[in-house]
């Protein structure tokens, strides 16, 4: 699996619930596919890319998030398996995107700080305790290990804003 490439919605992977990763999966093919992940979203310009966007029906995640170190602003990448999400707490509303739906950004509300379990890529137990962007994007991919798309976190007169533009991309071609 060298070559792995960002499906687009409405494909039905997008859109069906990943199987959970267990121990036969580990090992140098799955850690192969792992940097090939973080290639294509880095290629993407995403921080976030979950295997069903890259047609692996199976739940797990790469993210690539900015963070704040003593060094200045810096980049964390993780590889999330399996998440569970432990706890939520407050809100935040901001602009999200997806690389599975090109060019398309809408305000979405999400909890503002996330506590998540997790397998790393190695087979460990994880916990992460995350806000902002972190917590955003640990929120949205989890979503697409459920087959669920930001599309469905919108309002509903947001939702049918978006539907339209992307009927418009899909009737250009620049939707594919
Ligand atoms: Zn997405």
């Amino acid at each position: 699996m060298s070559e792995l490439k960002i499906v687009n919605y409405p494909d039905p992977i997008l859109l069906s619930v990943g199987k959970p990763v267990n121990d036969a999966d580990f090992g140098v093919h799955f850690e192969k596919t792992i940097e090939t992940m973080f290639s294509v979203m880095e290629k993407a310009g995403g921080v976030g890319l979950a295997a069903p966007q890259v047609g692996i029906s199976k739940r797990f995640f790469v993210m690539d998030i900015p963070v704040e170190t003593e060094k200045g602003r810096d980049r964390e990448r993780h590889v999330l398996i399996n998440p569970e999400i432990l706890r939520v707490e407050g809100e935040q509303i901001g602009e999200e995107g997806c690389l599975s739906f090109p060019g398309l950004f809408q305000t979405i509300k999400r909890d503002m700080r996330v506590i998540v379990k997790a397998r790393n890529q190695h087979g460990g137990e994880i916990e992460m305790d995350l806000d902002g962007l972190a917590a955003r994007c640990v929120l949205h991919e989890t979503d697409h290990c459920d087959g669920i798309v930001f599309l469905d976190r919108m309002t509903p007169l947001k939702r049918e804003l978006a539907k339209r533009k992307i009927k418009r991309l899909q009737t250009t071609g620049k939707w594919e």
